[in-house]
């Protein structure tokens, strides 16, 4: 009989499932929704056709960078936040013109029922910033064909996000439902926010403590974790690629202290982990064994 272990490097280049873990009494779960693909040297454009010689773990069949598209789901007793929303029920194919390989959303809703929630009990969405993959079924239309899916959540964003995008197309429609927040902010029981700027104007983390341990969920300051081997290599989408990489070096350093867990949305199928050593530099080391 053979077994039937999976090869680490199998979870950088497939999408993420249904992840939880406990920070004391506070459960935080991954919410799949999608994945998108990257061509890597167009995502990452730091890199060279060489470093992807040297690191082919992460890249799919097709070559791409592997993305997890969905949200964060933070429990504490009968409360419940949902942090992003993923990109919702739509499918995008490769398209040469832009970085993206085939693009797709659609699960987050069966993500949730399968946690135990129904979108009506979400009190919060937070939003790490208003990108259509995070936005994605907080912009659809309830099941009544009006009003919103999340349809009794105060939706939370970034004073600074919200003045940079509040006219844009399709965020418009938010706008009933926004309540923007401040840095530092507590939005949920241990939970804060933080913003970083870098990626867009008002981009945010998520500082959740709890049971001794905080975890970071980091938005899109990383990415891949190849990044955190080098924080100097900015994504194409960072609007701010030289403050975005400032950022990234020191939430890298800040991962590698004692109690402290990173969670990364776009993380391929390691978006819960640690940073560690590998050599003589910093690595993800992603939690659970596949
Ligand atoms: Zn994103």
């Amino acid at each position: 009989m053979t077994t039937s272990a999976i090869h680490p490097d199998e979870r950088l280049r497939r999408p993420a499932g249904l992840r939880s873990l406990w920070l004391g009494d506070t459960k935080v779960s991954y919410v799949p929704d999608g994945a998108v693909q990257g061509r890597p040297g167009a995502w990452l454009p730091g890199t060279t056709d060489a470093t992807w010689t040297v690191h082919p773990e992460y890249l799919d069949a097709s070559g791409c960078l592997v993305a997890s598209l969905g949200g964060l789901l933070v429990e504490h007793g009968d409360r419940a936040l949902l942090i992003d929303t993923g990109f919702g029920p739509h499918s995008l194919p490769a398209d040469p013109a832009t970085p993206n390989g085939a693009m797709y959303g659609g699960a987050l809703l069966d993500s949730l029922a399968a946690l135990g929630r129904s979108p009506e009990q979400i009190e919060a969405v937070a939003f790490s910033h208003l990108h259509p993959d995070h936005t994605g079924w907080a912009t659809q239309p309830g099941p009544d064909g009006d009003g919103t899916v999340f349809a009794r959540a105060d939706h939370l964003v970034t004073e600074p996000e919200w003045a940079a995008t509040a006219g844009e197309d399709g965020i418009a429609a938010l706008a009933p439902r926004v309540r923007t927040v401040t840095d530092g902010q507590e939005i949920f029981p241990g939970v804060r926010v933080r913003i970083t700027g870098g990626h867009t104007a008002g981009h945010a983390e998520f500082v959740i403590s709890g049971g001794g341990t905080r975890l970071i969920a980091f938005g899109d300051s990383l990415h891949s974790p190849i990044q955190v081997d080098h924080p100097e290599w900015s994504c194409v989408y960072d609007h701010d690629p030289a403050r975005s990489a400032d950022h990234r070096r020191r939430l890298v350093a800040e991962l590698a202290e004692p109690g402290t867990i990173g969670f990364g949305v776009h993380f391929a199928d390691v978006v819960f982990g640690r940073v560690g050593q590998n050599g003589p530099g910093p690595a993800w080391s992603p939690l659970g064994d596949g």
